[in-house]
């Protein structure tokens, strides 16, 4: 854990006692804060309290002695209306942030030299941050990386001058942290997502632009016109960055080419990593998350022949093109997270003579867009309640099996695909939310990897 002393003596409210919530209420008491923790669920009000931490609902306390208030990022800051309790702190005149604004506030007095890399962007965060620490465990570093993805900042090891933070930041979090001054601040990419919680694309992508401004090296993703007008914004103002592309060559930045990442100068190129067969990499989006990766990691000094190393060892993330084994020539792939159709289109472009599990709780536009992948489907196995509406788009140009269920379309697909005798990938993919039939994406993936495993066992 790492103690949050800058309110050591004085009375701090918090918000939201998921996760991370409860982690900053025993972060701030190791501090030697006086906390005062509420939720709107009772229940997690109640398991607070059960953990000694002090609670009392918000709207009955004296605002006139509350330091802070520090609030979940789940809760609405602003859009589409800022939750009660931060319209009491507005009212009181007392600061809102959240955990990575306590974080970036203990660093500064008490490690400002341990590295810190920050990462945001609407896609590809928690791929570029697992492979940044990957990068850095294998070059020897002492790592500690959390935020959005697995640990809660506050509960990671404390800090020092030596050990390396390698923090996802969502936009949520980034709009609780005002003063974010990262030693690398990455902005992979931005297009639209959660705007009914940031008013505007442009509140968006100014939001996400904060990662950049205090950052010691700023790593900008230049290929979408967000990122495109941070870079000019920052130039503007004198301010370096280190521009990254996967379409186009930037100067004294980090490209990516068909496999190759290059480190560019001036007018000259380095040719400093190959991503040929790398699995767990696979596809244009996970170039530009090696792209970022390589580029953060060699600002912080990791030579060229360790980053390749580095980069031929990531395992990859679950439910992300995650490889779960083969069965003679065909490959089995879990692409869980892949829950509407821009995503599922990343997986699609990747592979060839694809049997395609897809479907599940639809979400608006169905997979219509999908057209231009079509022709890799050997066949589709549909699941869930999309399983109708994309048999419908499907039909009379991509075989449709309807299965119903997991179980069943894994069974048909593997069946097909070993079957055939060629080379084919058994792909879930299913460009639909899961909740029609589990409770998230990760027990789908999970239960589809159960389901692969048995079957290769067993043939
Ligand atoms: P995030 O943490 O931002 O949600 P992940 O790394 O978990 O991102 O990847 C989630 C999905 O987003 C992947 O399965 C893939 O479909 C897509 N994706 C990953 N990286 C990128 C990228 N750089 N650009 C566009 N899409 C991406």
């Amino acid at each position: 854990m790492i103690p949050v002393t800058s309110f050591a003596g004085k009375t701090v409210a918090v918000f939201g006692l998921g996760g991370s919530g409860l982690a900053t209420c025993h972060a701030l008491i190791a501090g030697g804060a006086h906390v005062i923790a509420f939720d709107d669920d009772a229940h997690k009000v109640a398991q607070a309290a059960e953990a000694k931490v002090g609670t009392a609902d918000l709207r009955g306390i004296d605002w006139t002695t509350v330091a802070a208030l520090i609030l979940t990022p789940g809760v609405p800051l602003t859009h589409p209306k800022p939750h009660w309790s931060a319209q009491l702190a507005h009212h009181n005149g007392v600061e809102i942030i959240g955990d990575v604004e306590l974080f970036c506030r203990e660093r500064r007095k008490h490690a400002p030299d341990a590295p810190f890399v920050a990462i945001t962007g609407t896609n590809g965060k928690s791929t570029t941050t697992a492979l940044i620490a990957h990068l850095l465990r294998h070059a020897g570093r002492d790592v500690q990386m959390g935020g959005n993805i697995g640990v809660p900042v506050l509960n990671l090891a404390p800090l020092s001058p030596e050990r390396h933070y390698v923090i996802e930041c969502s936009s949520y979090q980034i709009d609780l942290a005002p003063s974010i001054d990262p030693t690398v601040g990455i902005m992979l990419n931005v297009t639209p997502d959660h705007i009914d919680r940031h008013g505007t694309i442009e509140n968006y992508a100014a939001v996400k632009s904060r990662i950049l401004g205090r950052a010691k090296i700023r790593i900008v993703g230049v290929d979408d016109d967000y990122g495109r007008g941070m870079a000019k914004n920052l130039m503007a103002m004198r301010r370096t960055i280190v521009p990254i592309s996967i379409k186009e060559i930037v100067p004294h930045g980090y490209v990516g080419g068909e496999h190759n990442i290059y480190r560019t100068g001036g007018s000259e190129a380095e040719d400093i990593a190959d991503l040929t067969g790398i699995g767990s990499l696979r596809g244009r989006h996970n170039m530009q998350n090696a792209v970022a990766a390589v580029a953060a990691c060699s600002a912080l000094g990791v030579d060229d022949k360790t980053l390749q190393e580095g980069l031929r060892s990531f395992p990859g993330l679950a439910h992300r093109m995650e490889q779960i084994g083969t069965n003679g020539a065909v490959l089995f792939v879990n692409d869980s997270k892949a829950t509407n159709a821009d995503s599922a289109a990343k997986a699609l472009a990747s592979f060839d003579n694809i049997y395609w599990i897809a479907g599940g709780l639809p979400k608006e536009g169905g997979i219509a867009g999908l057209a231009e992948f079509f022709p890799r489907i050997a066949k589709a196995y549909l699941v869930g309640q999309a399983a109708e509406d994309f048999a419908g788009t499907l039909e009379g140009r991509v075989p449709v099996a309807r299965c119903g269920t997991l179980e069943v379309a894994v069974d048909h697909a593997a069946r097909d695909a070993l079957a055939a005798g060629k080379p084919a990938v058994v792909l879930l993919s299913p460009a639909c939310a899961s909740f029609d039939q589990f409770p998230n994406f990760e027990v789908r993936g999970d239960r589809f990897r159960d389901l692969v495993k048995t079957f290769i066992n067993q043939t």
